[in-house]
């Protein structure tokens, strides 16, 4: 059984899911080991601070490294979607993977070793002034870290006085205790595509309000901004009977599912607006595209609104309804769409996607695909600009939000709120503290006018560096 759900995953067209192949792998060998009482190879066994060098670690290798010895790893094959590299993220351990099968040839047992995750470079022949150097640098990196983490429940206030808003996404009821112990300022993102997985009938109202109550009760008068359905796409939902199409990601997915089936955007309008009873709700519609979309949308709001009115059921007031901008043609008209928005939240990964015509998770298009390119920061300062000449506020939640060298450009464009996975919150607090916004907005005028994103990202750094902030 094991092995047919490995080959199916590995076959998979989607690089997310086909990384999730050594994730079955790995329980099915952790089984046929005890099964068979054979002891299993273990990395817990390290008792001197080392560097672990494989073709590939199975994230239960991984879980296991023995965190008081263990400095870093590599590993010749894996990707950084692999759940390796996440847990490495998430452990702060210094890692590259996929470094390539010469790795493997290069590094001998007990050789000495510099592992860089930050540039994803692996020194097999450190000279000692390069040892020293590194060794320097992951000192001060471990100092800017623990400083971050005992301020990262302050403000993130500009050395000019500007107070940036940062607030986490989450995706399942739960992960917003982990948000708040992070620092989190709100939650600027709930995505809610997981009550309509694997289900083969539509989530009920009752099923949402019970969902989503929890997180408003944590969050208490935090401000929650949460996204309608992101279904379709590449995440089928059953019980719809979609159709199988040709270009998913160009197809019917997200709010356009919701116009055509409105009492399933409303059901979960009125849910939502049941659940933030006293507390801070904003309504986010994914995918909008035209101005049109969302005048419907938000007489759908209204509508869904007007019901539990009728019915005497408590409800969130002074509700924001606002729209993700994250197509191309809505970057555009923002102008257009402000008008009927009470704020826009820029989801950088499918608007860089679709500007650049690049597949978010295809490795073979990852060169291409990078937020920072030009043409995806002129479409986020338009966006910007109009939002603001229209009295409204700009955040964003895609994984741009988050990336620390594309923080200073975002804050000199002007962007209003920063939205990012939890772990990042304590180091973009930080750095955000540590600049100024006239500075970021002359950044931010060179970064427009770069012929890429390598030379924009180049720009950054250097900028970053000359301030001694990376
Ligand atoms: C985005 O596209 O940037 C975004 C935040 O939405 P998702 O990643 O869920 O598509
Ligand atoms: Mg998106």
């Amino acid at each position: 059984v094991y092995s047919r759900e490995v080959e199916s995953f590995a076959a998979k067209d989607d690089p997310v899911f086909r990384e999730r192949a050594i994730d079955f792998a790995d329980v099915e060998l952790r089984l046929l080991q005890l099964l068979l009482g054979l002891q299993a190879e273990s990395l817990d066994g390290v008792d001197r601070p080392a560097i672990i060098v494989a073709r590939d670690l199975k994230p239960s290798d991984t879980a296991h490294l023995n965190r008081a010895f263990v400095r870093g790893f590599c590993t010749a094959e894996g990707g950084p979607l692999s759940h390796t590299a996440i847990l490495a993220r998430n452990l702060g351990l210094a890692a590259v993977v996929g470094a390539g099968e010469d790795l493997l040839a290069q590094v001998a047992d007990d050789e000495p070793l510099v592992v860089d995750g930050t540039r994803g470079v692996v020194v097999v022949d450190a000279t000692e002034a390069e040892c020293l150097e590194y060794e320097r640098r992951a000192a001060a990196l471990a100092a800017v870290r623990a400083s971050a983490e005992a301020a990262s429940h302050e403000p993130a206030i500009t050395l000019d006085g500007r107070r940036v808003e940062v607030v986490a996404n989450i995706g399942l009821p739960g992960e917003e205790a982990e948000a708040l112990q992070a620092g989190a300022e709100g939650i600027g993102l709930l995505r809610t595509e997981f009550l309509f997985v694997d289900r083969k009938t539509a989530p009920t109202e009752t099923e949402h309000f019970n969902a989503y109550g929890a997180i408003f009760e944590a969050m208490g008068a935090r401000p929650v901004v949460a996204r309608t359905f992101d279904i379709g796409g590449d995440k089928p939902v059953g019980f719809l009977n979609m159709p199988r199409e040709a270009n998913p990601f160009l197809g019917w997915r997200a709010v356009r599912i919701g116009l055509a089936q409105p009492e399933l955007l409303k059901t979960q309008m009125r849910a939502l607006l049941r659940a933030a009873h006293g507390g801070d709700l904003k309504i986010m519609f994914p995918m909008i595209a035209t101005a049109e979309e969302m005048q419907a949308a938000r007489a759908l709001y209204q509508e869904a609104r007007a019901e539990l009115l009728a019915s005497g059921t408590p409800m969130a007031e002074r509700v924001e309804v606002g729209t993700m901008i994250e197509v191309p043609s809505a970057a555009i008209i923002a102008d257009q769409i402000a008008p009927c928005a009470d704020f826009f939240s820029i989801g950088s990964n499918d608007l860089t996607q679709y500007t650049l015509a690049a597949d978010r998770g295809n490795p073979a298009v990852a060169s291409l695909f990078d937020s920072l390119h030009p043409a995806v920061l002129r479409l986020v300062d338009q966006v910007i600009r109009a939002a603001h000449a229209h009295g409204r506020w700009v955040g964003m939640c895609g994984e741009m939000a988050g990336d620390l060298t594309a923080i200073p450009v975002l804050l000199g464009l002007g962007l209003d709120e920063f939205s990012m996975g939890a772990a990042s919150i304590p180091l973009a607090k930080a750095l955000i503290r540590r600049l100024d916004v006239a500075e970021t907005q002359a950044l931010a005028q060179q970064a427009l006018a770069q012929p890429g994103a390598p030379a924009v990202r180049e720009l950054i750094v250097r900028w970053l560096t000359e301030r001694q902030l990376l």
